[in-house]
């Protein structure tokens, strides 16, 4: 009964774009706690600690790949915050509608610019969140990026688009040629509604046509690709033949086109490792990841070439490694944009690792680009 109040209010809140009431927040801290009672791995995952359960993420690194150590940065990750229009169950950036305050402001994303400028080996920008395109910076960092000819995401989780205030977005994106990189994480409505909230599904595929209308899928200049990640415990089927089951159906069904399917493995962190453990699924999940280590997928995880900027300005080797604040490795400690000089100082440095290193090395692999191997 407390808990169908909890999660009705929740709701209402988000759906008017309010902050929820701190005294409903209190319990949920509690019903937290309780989840920690309930499975005490939650907060040593979330720590960057060994689980235990698994061989250490670096032991087995050591025996059979090559070193964790950062070469030239090709591609930059900016996160510019938690504010997002869903409250996806799989979201290990916990983002939602009521994130407002932790968000980039304009002296950050001047500062990510100028350090920028100085990597010469800089090849992408992803721009993720949240949904990225709510923040205000948003407009000015593709501007700046796409000027000096780097490929630019934008990682849309397409309902957006389909937003009252946000129907810039689109020409927008056209108009500046930037890759959308859009979740879907499936075919069907059920799979997707599940996942991503009631409704998704439907505007997703709105947003969709509306991208295709535009040249997006079809003309070369506009790449669409389209994400997938399982609903379920286990880890993504073989990339190409989904790729050529969601090109047949979403065609069929629906008319629409995309590039490529990138197909990532959920990282058992924040979200959705509190989601495993309420099914009692977390310990089985890390093992089967751990049985699925790949050695070749291991040597091309995407944090040997990228760096990862939070909203505040914080470096990390990768997303992940963010979202639970395991910071990037320098000599003199935790690196911030304000505190380094240049990107290349990361470079040849060691990458921070944990346990839930292996979602990224389990079966073909999984980055934000998709499967490695
Ligand atoms: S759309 Fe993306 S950022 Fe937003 S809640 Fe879902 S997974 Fe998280
Ligand atoms: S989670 Fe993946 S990308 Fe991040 S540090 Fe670990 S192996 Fe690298």
């Amino acid at each position: 009964m407390g808990r169908h109040y909890l999660k009705v209010s929740k709701t209402w809140c988000m759906e008017r774009q309010i902050e929820f009431p701190s005294i409903l927040r209190s319990s949920l801290i509690n019903h937290f706690l309780l989840l920690v009672k309930m499975n005490p791995l939650l907060p040593v995952i979330d720590a960057g600690r060994p689980t235990q359960l698994v061989q250490p993420f670096a032991k087995r690194i050591a025996d059979e790949a090559q070193p964790m150590i950062r070469q030239a940065i090709h591609q930059l990750q900016i996160n510019v915050g938690k504010l997002c229009n869903q409250t996806c169950v799989h979201c290990h950036v916990e983002a939602g509608p009521t994130k407002r305050r932790e968000n980039m402001d304009e002296h950050t994303a001047d500062r990510i610019v100028e350090l920028s400028r100085q990597c010469d080996s800089l090849q992408v920008v992803d721009i993720t969140g949240g949904a990225p395109e709510m923040n205000p910076n948003f407009k000015r960092l593709v501007l700046e990026f796409r000027s000096r000819g780097i490929r630019v995401i934008d990682r849309c989780n397409l309902t957006i688009l389909r937003q009252p205030g946000y129907e810039w977005v689109a020409p927008f994106l056209v108009e500046n040629q930037v890759n959308v990189v859009a979740s879907l994480p499936c075919y069907l409505e059920d799979n997707v509604d599940l996942q991503r909230g009631d409704g998704v599904f439907s505007a997703s595929i709105e947003a969709l046509r509306q991208l295709n209308d535009l040249g997006y899928g079809s003309d070369e200049r506009l790449k669409l690709d389209l994400v997938f990640n399982p609903t379920g415990t286990g880890l993504p089927p073989d990339q190409a033949s989904l790729q050529a089951d969601y090109k047949r159906e979403l065609n069929e069904h629906y008319s629409i086109v995309f590039n490529e399917l990138l197909t990532i493995t959920n990282i058992p962190i924040k979200r959705f490792a509190m989601y495993l453990a309420k099914r009692n699924k977390l310990e089985d999940y890390f093992r089967t990841l751990e049985a699925g280590f790949n050695a070749t997928a291991a040597n091309s995880v995407m944090c040997r070439s990228l760096l990862s900027i939070s909203w505040d300005g914080q470096v990390y080797d990768c997303d992940f490694n963010q979202m639970i604040d395991m910071p990037a490795i320098t000599e003199h400690g935790r690196p911030t944009i304000w505190t380094i000089e240049s990107f290349d100082e990361l470079n040849h440095r060691p990458i921070n690792t944990a346990d839930h290193c292996y979602g990224c090395t389990a079966g073909a692999g999984s980055s934000c680009g998709g499967a490695l191997t």
